[in-house]
């Protein structure tokens, strides 16, 4: 189920998606916890880029390479003070601080 009003960053996410290597297998729709991908005519689609988190459960359990994603804490700290103070996320990574 796909958590309401938790937004990541916006275009910020590494997800790609090559579409050419995509078998339709679903596997994707299944194991993401934020509703980034659905199926259409056999195909995944990004349907919500923004919500990933960068976990990597989808390219891990892609069978056809056909996802990418740099998986990793990225700014999840940000994003979480974000949504606990009803503010906009801010990691502050232009700052050369050790952010991210
Ligand atoms: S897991 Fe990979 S092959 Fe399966 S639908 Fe998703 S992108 Fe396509
Ligand atoms: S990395 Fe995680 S959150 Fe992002 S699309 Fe893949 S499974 Fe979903």
């Amino acid at each position: 189920m796909k958590p309401v009003g938790l937004r990541y960053l916006k275009n910020v996410t590494t997800l790609q998606l090559d579409q050419s290597k995509c078998i339709g297998c679903g596997v994707c729709e299944k194991v993401c916890p934020h509703g980034v991908f659905t199926l259409k005519d056999n195909q995944a689609q990004v349907v919500d880029g923004d919500a990933c988190i960068e976990c990597g459960g989808c390219a891990l359990n892609c069978p056809a390479e056909a996802l990418q994603v740099q998986a990793g804490v990225g700014c999840a700290s940000a994003i979480i003070k974000g949504w606990l103070s009803g503010s906009e996320p801010n990691c502050d990574c232009s700052n050369d601080s050790n952010c991210c």
